[in-house]
């Protein structure tokens, strides 16, 4: 049977030609050949992340690098702004490892508020401040301007670390203008890679820091990352495929334009979000916080969640059905990564098919 063509925020739609380029055959991981390979993919995203940053390539998932980011900047606490399932699993993630942790809580579908941060980076218990850009549980993306000019002007020594994992690559995120010292993502949402590889970009900021930082263990440590960074290798032998995959992914970027892949992810998310309000159905985030890459709605209707997951399924698609405390509440629409309007209008004629049965 052919695999069903996958409509869940991740790991989302590969196509065959991406899919080939994984299977390039192997080549050394100490070689200059790997060298250019790594070069071509540092280059290309920074220019896509608008940054000069360095720029880790992690042959593992994303959760990892959270830990990257905490475990080579906490010193004194670190401020979370959970406001979903996966900044509410960061926050954990930094409690267990020991650290003064302390969140600003939100009702689910909110944004993260620039105020809130304020008054509890005033308090001066903080050196670093940890947040999700886009909530793949609720479809929920903040405003990371305001916040940019907060820490700019009032909190330039803290260390800002944001998870881009459901909108790196799919929204505009101008890393140096931002000042974001830790932009994080993993390969299978809006870069359209199969799952298990990640990425992030590391400020000059971070790195100095690092080297203040003691017990931050051997795998994840910035300083062993710099130095291989400076050979243009990795610290550990990497997942080669992804690399090769990735090098393609960047080839088909540069064809189709930066700024013409901005416009593409907000015009499908203009498109979802419109055909779901003319069905009758209400967006689960906020007003004002609608993601460019995955649309959420409430199931106001009560539509049979499971009934049209079985029926898409038969008809060859994947379904999002809710994450974490929202499943069967709201259902999810991914559109990013290798995902084009045509694809979300064939999907969303299916949706029509299967509610008329
Ligand atoms: N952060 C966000 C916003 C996510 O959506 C996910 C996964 O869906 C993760 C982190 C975890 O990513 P990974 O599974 O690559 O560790």
């Amino acid at each position: 049977m052919e695999s069903p063509k996958l409509f869940i925020p991740g790991p989302t739609h590969v196509t065959n030609e991406i899919l080939e380029a994984l299977s390039t055959p192997q080549i050394g991981h100490r070689t200059p050949e790997i060298s250019d390979l790594i070069d071509y993919i540092v280059e290309n995203t920074q220019k896509i992340l608008y940054t000069n940053n360095h720029i880790y390539l992690a042959s593992h998932a994303a959760t990892g690098l959270w830990e990257m980011g905490t475990k080579n900047s906490v010193l004194k606490g670190v401020l979370h702004c959970v406001n979903g399932a996966f900044s509410s699993k960061w926050a954990l993630s930094s409690q267990k490892l020991g650290m003064n942790t302390t969140t600003i809580d939100y009702d689910w579908g909110k944004g993260v508020n620039v105020n809130d941060i304020d008054k509890l980076l005033s308090t001066g218990n903080f050196d670093v401040l940890a947040m999700v850009h886009n909530e793949t549980s609720t479809g929920a993306m903040s405003d990371l301007n305001a916040i940019a000019e907060l820490l700019k002007n009032k909190y330039p020594e803290v260390v800002w670390l944001v998870d881009a994992v459901s909108s790196m690559a799919g929204v505009k995120i101008e890393v140096d203008r931002l000042g974001i010292d830790f932009l994080l993502s993993s390969t299978q949402k809006a870069w359209g890679l199969p799952a298990g590889f990640s990425i992030c970009s590391v400020s000059e900021k971070l790195i100095k820091k690092s080297s203040l930082v003691k017990d931050k263990g051997y795998f994840l440590d910035i300083e062993v990352y710099e130095k291989y960074y400076a050979k243009s290798q990795t610290p550990t032998t990497p997942s080669i495929p992804h690399m090769f995959g990735f090098k393609k992914v960047l080839e088909l970027i540069e064809k189709e334009g930066i700024d013409n892949r901005w416009e593409r992810h907000k015009e499908m998310s203009s498109f979802v979000r419109s055909w779901g309000l003319n069905h009758g159905q209400e967006l689960f985030p906020e007003n004002g916080c609608e993601s460019y890459t995955l649309t959420c709605f409430k199931n106001k209707l009560n539509w049979d969640i499971n009934k049209i997951y079985d029926l898409l399924l038969e008809k060859g698609y994947r379904m999002d059905r809710g994450y974490g405390n929202l499943k069967g509440k709201v259902f999810r629409i991914p559109h990013m990564g290798n995902i084009y309007l045509d694809d979300i209008k064939e999907y969303l004629e299916k949706i029509d098919e299967v509610l008329c049965h």
